[in-house]
């Protein structure tokens, strides 16, 4: 049993900090309240845990991370070439980053079967959902993970087997993607019809749903088909005259009626390093570098609008893809505030109790409450002082054991 005293504990009542202590047994937290009414029995046998100049939350939830891809430029091809012994090894030391990041819950938004064998709970590891292979349209996205399917039957017959083989959650494609060699992204791999089977046979088994999507088409399919959580909102268009993707924003496509507000996932920090050395002013840009350079005030843009149309977001990373790093949920966090302009109150809920939720782990994980599992982190700085306070989680636990400190 452990008497955690830190400076502030942020508790969803009010989405905020209050003084007090959290108890935690075994791996659940037992007790949450003032230091003046902790009862006697607990401080007879409870080891204290001093983080008196610490802010303690609960643990974050990152629902969109890749354990099998490295983050290189040679991703899918280093996947496709990995062994399945090297593919484990590289998930599990990747997962440990996670966790030691302060991560303490992730989904897995892609990856072959195999991956399932970590186990949803191992002690070294964040708590994981699986969504196995995304289900995706022939020679589409992400293909090569092994699930291709079109037909009613073979989508149904996909969700299913994905239930069988122990996935917690569904991936679909809704568009193509760029990490896939001869994949249009901004092509729509479904219709309605054919989101409406997947979503509909996922939830008969209580499978949350989460969809790939990098067009405004994309977009309107997906929440008319019913997909729980819609990723990326990308809102790409082919130029004419470059061939490249520029971002189009159709505001009256996104304004819906709160009750059919899909979760938004954005990966604003995705593949964001890439940009570094321009960003930052260590060389000039090549003409290619400006154009990226303006494509992501846009999409910051984007995401302030829907931030003001109030949607519900999430965080995930898409952690494993080209220069985006497991140790890194944090960049989310602070450009999630710092240039979307979510306020630091909504940036915690998206990375703790709405992602819980969004996974179907809202009444285990994501907030800090009596029953609930000792998920926690303790951070040096308030996230209401800096954004970038997620940087510095200095105290880490998981089901009640201490995994950093
Ligand atoms: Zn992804």
């Amino acid at each position: 049993m452990y008497i955690i005293k830190p400076k502030g504990i942020f508790l969803s009542d009010d989405n905020n900090f209050h003084k007090g202590i959290v108890v935690t047994e075994g791996e659940k937290i037992v007790w949450v309240g003032d230091e003046e009414d902790l009862p006697s029995h607990f401080t007879e046998k409870g080891q204290l845990i001093e983080l008196r100049d610490k802010w303690l939350l609960p643990g974050l939830v990152n629902t969109h991370v890749h354990l099998e891809f490295d983050a290189s430029n040679d991703v899918v091809d280093n996947f496709t070439s990995s062994s399945k012994e090297e593919l484990l090894a590289l998930a599990q030391h990747q997962g440990e980053q996670l966790l030691y990041s302060g991560v303490t819950t992730a989904r897995d938004a892609g990856s072959s079967w195999n991956l399932l064998e970590l186990g949803a709970n191992s002690p070294n590891l964040p708590r994981l959902v699986f969504c196995g292979p995304p289900v995706t349209a022939y020679n589409g996205h992400l293909f090569f993970m092994g699930c291709e399917a079109e037909s009613t039957k073979e989508l149904a017959d996909a969700v299913r087997i994905h239930y069988e083989k122990g996935a917690t959650s569904l991936k679909i494609m809704a568009t193509g993607g760029q990490i896939t060699p001869n994949c249009d992204p901004v092509k729509a791999a479904y219709s309605v019809e054919q989101i409406k089977t997947i979503v509909e046979s996922a939830h008969q088994y209580n499978l949350p749903t989460l969809a790939h999507c990098l067009t405004t088409e994309g977009f309107a399919i997906c929440s008319a088909g019913g997909v729980d959580c819609i990723e990326h909102c990308a809102c790409f268009v082919r130029s004419k005259e470059s061939g490249l993707l520029e971002r189009e924003f159709i505001p009256e496509i996104f304004e819906l009626d709160d009750k059919q507000k899909p979760l938004l996932m954005i990966g604003v920090s995705t593949c964001y390093n890439l940009l570094n050395e321009v960003r930052f002013g260590r060389r000039e840009p090549t003409p290619l570098e400006v154009f990226k350079l303006e494509q992501e005030r846009i999409l910051f843009e984007i995401v302030h609008h829907l931030i003001v149309l109030g949607y519900p977001f999430v965080i995930g990373t898409d952690a494993g893809v080209w220069g985006t790093y497991f140790n890194e949920t944090h960049l989310e966090l602070s450009l999630m505030g710092e240039r979307a302009g979510m306020s630091w109150q909504e940036v915690v809920r998206s990375a703790t109790e709405r992602g819980a939720q969004c996974l179907g782990l809202g009444d285990e994980v994501g907030i800090i409450r009596e029953g609930y599992f000792a998920d926690l982190i303790a951070l040096d700085e308030s996230p209401q002082e800096s954004f970038n306070a997620f940087e510095k989680v200095s105290w880490v636990m998981k089901d009640g054991r201490i995994v950093k400190e």
